[in-house]
């Protein structure tokens, strides 16, 4: 018995190892592919080391959830749009937290724990466990357009919060001692025995979904993403409280590993964005963007338009192009066609290179995502910081389907509300081409006034015709 926990704890240790150098592989776009096998691996060694070490009495309940879970999750994996991966994984964290609530109130029914330090585990796990699956479930219904992307708010709002977090470490009190400590203790001060095991796990349950509702409606549409990114990282504590719970040290490991990566994705996504997070958690802001006026900063934007002749003629002359994708290339699926410009432009003796914005798409990493999915080699894409001060030596930026990720206005329109943003700096490139379909804003639901400026061109169209209409163009150009 004792060599098969030896064993165990060894294949754990393993598992854990894994799950670290994985992430370490997860932060380069090269290395990420072989991260995600290695994360797959250690979560195949954890979960066989688990069935056969801790004395599962029903294995058909198990494989009974395996089946139902790999459908669900094959189902999603084909029918999920790329754009709607925030929505899926709001959705994941959500299910991860009230597996914790789940798995934490089971224990504490079973009463195998009796020391002050599981008892107070048990207690977070379903606290957090809780407010993290319905917080994301109002993070999915307000990204699936289910529930309002406006910020819900009644007066005294954040004052019952409050009163609810203290009603829950009241409760949580009751539940880290002992039961019959607790009973004695009740009876001898209000002569009546403490409320039942089942009421104290059901009333904590209750309150931890209703505080998720209550944390999350504030919180307008346009800061969701962060919003998902917090409740990333909350779903690994929860899982960490749990694995407390259960004594097993994977679950630990790994909850304590997604919890520090979501809370410094978390960091990221708000500096992105420039929201500071306590701004973002206290609600009110963000609120889903009105919609556009013509204007810009008040002035009426001129645009110059161009056709796909002049457009090819530009880029056939060009020495250095910058290609910035936004969340309309991902929309058009124009990342194909894309790679193939830059092929074309790079047969005739051009440079290409990709500027990436952190907060471009609509998830991070999404531009990286789809342009590896393109065959873009790695070496092209450049971070925000690396390149922006090339775009001033630069021939050519190509924005395509990118809005507020090269808006000026955020630069020192300070009533704008992605002012203080950083942004590309495609506007100072000697001529942008912006390659969309209309005049319409992006996510910010501003107008952009780079459209406005004498170096920029407005090629319109749906991003992957266009594009596809240029490499046509320009092939038919003799070199
Ligand atoms: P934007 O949302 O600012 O703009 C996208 C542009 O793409 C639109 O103006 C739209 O114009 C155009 N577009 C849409 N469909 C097509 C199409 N088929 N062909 C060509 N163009 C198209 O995108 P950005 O990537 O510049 O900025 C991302 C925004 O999303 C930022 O405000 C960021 O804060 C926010 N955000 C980012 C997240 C992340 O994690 N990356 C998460 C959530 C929000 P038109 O309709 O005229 O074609």
């Amino acid at each position: 018995m004792e060599y098969r926990e030896t064993l165990a704890a060894v294949a754990y240790l393993v598992s854990a190892v894994l799950f670290v150098i994985s992430i370490k592989r997860l932060s380069a776009v090269r290395t990420a592919r072989q991260g995600n096998f290695l994360a797959a691996l250690g979560m195949f060694i954890a979960v066989v080391v688990t069935l056969f070490n801790q004395g599962i009495v029903r294995y058909e309940m198990i494989i009974f959830g395996i089946l139902i879970g790999t459908l669900a999750g094959a189902w999603m994996s084909i029918k999920v749009q790329m754009t709607g991966m925030p929505q899926m994984v709001a959705v994941l964290n959500g299910f991860g937290g009230l597996a914790s609530l789940l798995v934490a109130a089971a224990e504490y029914e079973a009463g195998h724990s009796s020391d002050f330090f599981t008892l107070l585990t048990i207690f977070l796990s379903v606290l957090v466990g809780g407010v993290t699956f319905t917080g994301s479930m109002i993070a999915f219904g307000k990204l699936q357009g289910l529930v309002t992307e406006k910020s819900v708010m009644f007066p005294g709002q954040h004052y019952f919060n409050l009163f609810l977090l203290v009603v829950s470490c009241v409760i949580g009190a009751m539940i880290s001692v002992e039961y019959d400590a607790l009973n004695n203790f009740w009876y001898n001060s209000f002569g009546s025995p403490a409320p039942s095991k089942e009421l104290l796990i059901i009333s904590i349950s209750v309150i931890s979904l209703v505080l998720g509702i209550l944390l999350v409606i504030p919180i307008g549409g346009a800061d969701m993403p962060v919003v998902i990114s917090l409740l990333n990282s909350y779903s690994g504590i929860a899982a960490a409280m749990t694995g407390f719970v259960l004594l097993n040290t994977v679950l630990i490991v790994t909850g304590a590993l997604v919890g520090a990566s979501g809370i410094i994705l978390t960091q990221i996504m708000c500096k992105s964005m420039n929201r500071s997070l306590l701004n973002v958690l206290l609600g009110g802001f963000g609120n889903a963007p009105t919609v556009a006026s013509s204007t810009a900063g008040g002035k009426q934007i001129i645009i110059k338009e161009v056709g796909v002749e002049e457009c090819a003629l530009l880029f056939d002359s060009a020495a250095s192009v910058i290609v910035v994708p936004g969340y309309g290339m991902a929309v058009a699926q124009a990342q194909h066609v894309v790679r193939e410009l830059s092929e074309q432009l790079e047969k005739r003796g051009a440079t290409v290179k990709f500027a990436i914005h952190p907060v471009a798409g609509r998830m991070p990493g999404h531009m990286n995502v789809l342009l590896a999915e393109a065959n873009v080699p790695y070496e092209k894409l450049y971070e925000m910081d690396n390149i922006n001060d090339e775009f001033a030596n630069t021939d050519v930026c190509l924005v395509i389907g990118a809005n507020d990720v090269t808006n000026p206005a955020a630069r020192h329109d300070q009533g704008s509300p992605i002012y203080g943003m950083p942004i590309l700096n495609c506007d100072k490139a000697r001529t942008v081409v912006v390659v969309k379909r209309s005049m319409k804003p992006g996510y910010a639901g501003i107008d952009n006034e780079l459209y406005g400026f004498d170096n920029c061109l407005m090629y319109f169209g749906d991003a992957k015709d266009a594009i596809g209409k240029l490499v046509a163009e320009i092939k038919t150009l003799a070199h």
